[in-house]
Order: C-alpha cells, then sequence, then structure tokens
C-alpha cells in the first residue's frame, strides 16, 4: 500500500513550519479585497486585489513585509482553522481543514509551481482592478456574486 503524503496523514496543527508553507497553492485569492455584511457577518469576495500583487506570476511583491505594509493582510496560523471560513473554496488550508483532497491542479500534487496559473484557479483569472484603481466606495461593485 503506497504511504499517505504528509496533506493526508498531519493535520494543519501537526505540520512542520515548511510543510505548512508548501500548502499554500499560490493562487492568491485571499488576495482579494473583501466585503463583510454588517447583519449576516458574511464575507462576500470581490474583483479587486491587492496592489502588492505582482500580477505577471502572481505572487506577492513585499511577502516578509507584507502584514506591515497592508494591515487588513492575515498571515496564517495553525491556530487560527477555525475561522478558516472565509477563505475561498478551493484554498489549500480550508480544504485540509474541512477533511477534503487537494485539488488535482495543486503544486504539491503536480510538482509544478505554476500549475495554479495554467489550471486557471488562480487570482489572475478572477481579478479585474487593483485596490489603488478605485475608492473605498467602489469597492461594493466589484462583488462577485
Ligand atoms: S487562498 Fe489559500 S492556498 Fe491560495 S494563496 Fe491564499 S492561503 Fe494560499
Ligand atoms: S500584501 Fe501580499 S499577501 Fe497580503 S493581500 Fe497583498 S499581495 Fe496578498
Amino acid at each position: 500500500m503506497a504511504q499517505q503524503v504528509f496533506w493526508q496523514r498531519k493535520s494543519l496543527q501537526q505540520m512542520t513550519p515548511a510543510e505548512w508553507e508548501s500548502l499554500c497553492d499560490g493562487c492568491a485569492l485571499c488576495c482579494l479585497q473583501k466585503v463583510e455584511d454588517d447583519e449576516t457577518l458574511e464575507v462576500h469576495y470581490t474583483s479587486v486585489v491587492c496592489h502588492l500583487l505582482d500580477k505577471t506570476n502572481c505572487y506577492c511583491t513585499e511577502y516578509q513585509n507584507r502584514v506591515n505594509i497592508v494591515p487588513n493582510c492575515v498571515k496564517l496560523r495553525p491556530e487560527d482553522v477555525a475561522e478558516f471560513h472565509w477563505l475561498p473554496p478551493s484554498c489549500s488550508y480550508r480544504l485540509i481543514h474541512e477533511g477534503k483532497e487537494l485539488p488535482e491542479w495543486h503544486p504539491l500534487v503536480t510538482g509544478q509551481k505554476e500549475s495554479v496559473i495554467k489550471a486557471h484557479a488562480s487570482v489572475l483569472s478572477v481579478y479585474e482592478v487593483t485596490d489603488k484603481d478605485i475608492t473605498d466606495e467602489q469597492l461594493i461593485d466589484y462583488v462577485l456574486l
């Protein structure tokens, strides 16, 4: 019987820091701006992406210092898994937390970093503008249905 890979046999809390980092598929969908409904507290994604994203290769241009530059940039931590429901449904951390499999285009499955972009599963296939291109008031116009 084939041995299970680390994301199948370990919980998020059991992963090493390197395993935890490698679990991120690089989709950057979490870099889309979100709007929270005041009444239902439901989180809605928009097609507005953070201006620090490299729009060609889909990576954060200020990754090490991101939370200091962008106050609403969230650094995911294993101890916060209970709050992961706001992450995109395809997010690896959410999938593992919910006991699901990684998608076939995940870089850990394909062995290719760019497979998420090729599968049109990254933010590059979703975003329309950056947060520097619009006003705060216009954000609501970009909510994704
Ligand atoms: S949505 Fe999840 S898998 Fe995609 S970049 Fe963000 S943390 Fe990584
Ligand atoms: S600072 Fe970087 S990681 Fe954070 S939302 Fe912006 S592009 Fe994404």
